[in-house]
This record gives C-alpha cells, structure tokens and sequence, in this order.
C-alpha cells in the first residue's frame, strides 16, 4: 500500500499514476486518485490493479495538482466504495490515508452521528472530521490539526481542499511519509521509488509532523504549530 501526493504545473495525472505503479510491488487490492481543477475534483476508484486506474482515469482531465493510494484494507472490505480518495460530505475535502485510526468507532459516535457515510473505512472519518472542524473553526488548518488532536493510530495522510489549488495538507504518525522537492513542484510519497524519476532530493517528515506542499515551498510543523526547520538530502537510489 502507499499514497502520492502532486503539485506542479506538469501533468498531475501522470505523475500519480506513474508513482502509483512504482508502489506497486508494496502490494494493494484497490487504488484510486483525486485530481483538483478550477475547484472540481475528478476521484476514479477501482478494485484491483493500477492499469485497470489508468484506463478508467478520464484522458480529457489535466491537472496540476492531486492525491492517489494503493490500499490494502484494513476496515472494510477490498471494493470501490472503500477505495480511496475518501471525500467529505460536502465534497469539499479529499484525502488518501495509509494506516489504521485505532479509535475511529468512538470518533464516529462523538462527532459524526448526523454524517451519511459513504464507506467502511476507518479512514472516511478522519475527512468527515476535518470537514466538521474546518467548518466549526472556520479554518482549514486549525481544524486539520484539530482532527489530529482526537485521532489515534497510525496514518500518512494527503488531503486537499477544493477551495485550495495551491496547497496538498500532510501529515505522519508511524506510517512512512516522505517529500520530495523538485524545480516548481513537490511531491510526497510513502516510499521514494514512486518518486524517482521526478526527483533525488528528499526532506523526511517525523512522527506527529504535519506538512504544508505547495509548488515552490514546503513548510513542516508540530502539532501545535511550531515550524520545524530541516535540511533536505539527496538520496542515491538505483531505479
Ligand atoms: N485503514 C485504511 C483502510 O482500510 C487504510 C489501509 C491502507 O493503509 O491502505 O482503508
């Protein structure tokens, strides 16, 4: 399993299918991308295999920025529904998530008793989360972080809001995650292979860090907003 994150001015789509097919070897039973433009999001979802994604993708839409994940499920049986991107009632916010949210039960029962769920996963209750306290704290990353505050388990999260086409929301609790960093455009990714043939040079994401990707500018930060400064490295992997 593993997710890939985009934002660039090349072609999105590409970018995360071509990740999505490096990650492969990792092993999923289903995948799915969300591409972001002029505030629409275009989500395809299938069972099985990456090249069934790329076929399906709509070859019309180009993009600059979006999400995509290969799953292997955990909550929540291998099917299109419980594929990822999982989207917010409202739409307005996708997300992909590796990881398992230990206490998203009780999160549901305290906070999304008036939310339809549109799947079985764990991971639908932490955009439907976000929504809810985006919404209460009129402010998309004060209720990320609030989000963050009430989960447990372990996650890499990419989410994008559609009212935001310059910004990819990150963050990492004991599932891998890392950013890459180009010329104009970033990436993030669970695994550097699904990142090579764009990028070598790397700035790692610890633990309970969130990341804020936009094109030419990545800025980690705490929990609690601190920013964290780190110095990126460049990797020397054989494709
Ligand atoms: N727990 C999530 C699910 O079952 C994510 C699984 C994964 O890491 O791929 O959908």
């Amino acid at each position: 399993c593993g997710i890939v994150g985009f934002i660039g001015a090349n072609d999105a789509k590409e970018v995360l299918l071509t990740g999505l097919e490096k990650l492969e070897y990792r092993g999923y039973d289903s995948a799915g991308i969300a591409l972001l433009k002029d505030e629409d999001v275009n989500v395809t979802k299938v069972k099985g295999r990456i090249a069934s994604l790329r076929e399906k993708v709509d070859e019309h839409v180009t993009a600059t920025m979006g999400i995509g994940h290969t799953r292997w499920a955990t909550h929540g049986e291998p099917s299109e529904d419980n594929a990822h991107p999982h989207q917010s009632a409202s739409g307005r916010f996708t997300l992909v998530h590796n990881g398992v949210i230990e206490n998203y039960a009780e999160v549901r029962d305290q906070f999304l008793t008036d939310v339809t769920l549109q799947s079985e996963t764990d991971t639908e209750i932490v955009v439907q989360l976000i929504e809810q306290f985006a919404n209460e704290t009129n402010d998309v990353l004060a209720g990320f972080r609030k989000a963050l505050s009430v989960l447990k388990g372990s996650y890499a999260l990419a989410l994008i809001d559609n009212q935001n086409e310059d910004l990819i929301y990150v963050a990492k609790n004991k599932s891998p995650l890392l950013v890459g960093l180009g010329d104009g455009f970033n990436l993030v990714a669970s695994d550097a292979m699904a990142t090579l043939k764009e990028t070598d040079r790397y700035v790692e994401i610890e633990d309970k860090e969130i990341v804020l990707v936009e094109r030419d500018r990545v800025e980690i930060q705490k929990l609690d907003g601190t920013v964290v400064e780190r110095a990126a490295y460049t990797a020397e992997i054989d494709a």
